[in-house]
């Protein structure tokens, strides 16, 4: 039997990125588009001909809003409750994501709001079980 840990995976080396501080997509050799976070299948064509392709951190937040249910996920209930988002990343795709910087209550939200669209960049939570991409706004 096969050890799956020995596959390629691009889903691993999303995660290996992300603890070790890289952002990386997926980049098309058909379209030349990007897929953020990467698949092993170009979202926007269809092609299974992708690589590998570092980002650079930059995003643009054009969406917040804060979570009033309970944690999505366990690995969320310690930072709970947070304010997420969606960014578009300077190089095209547009991700969800946790955003740091702010607090997730209605005055602040308001405030980021009045400011948008706002600067912002990736950055790493250690969560117990995995990494997690989340994006701080720009002061
Ligand atoms: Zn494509």
């Amino acid at each position: 039997m096969q050890d799956l840990a020995q596959q390629p995976s691009v889903i691993r080396d999303y995660y290996d990125g992300l603890a070790a501080g890289r952002f990386v997509a997926s980049a098309c050799r058909s379209c030349g588009k990007l897929t953020f976070p990467p698949t092993g299948c170009c979202e926007h064509c269809g092609s299974w001909d992708v690589e590998p392709r570092a980002l650079s951190g930059r995003a643009t937040l054009l969406y917040a809003s804060h979570n009033i249910t309970p944690a999505c996920h366990p690995r969320f209930v310690a930072i709970a409750p947070y304010v997420y988002g969606h960014l578009r990343v300077d190089e095209g795709p547009i991700v969800q994501a946790i955003v740091l910087g702010v607090q997730p209550t209605p005055q602040d939200l308001q405030r980021l709001f009045e400011r948008g669209p706002v600067a912002a960049h990736a950055e790493v939570l250690q969560m117990d079980d995995l990494p997690v991409l989340a994006y701080r706004i720009a002061g």
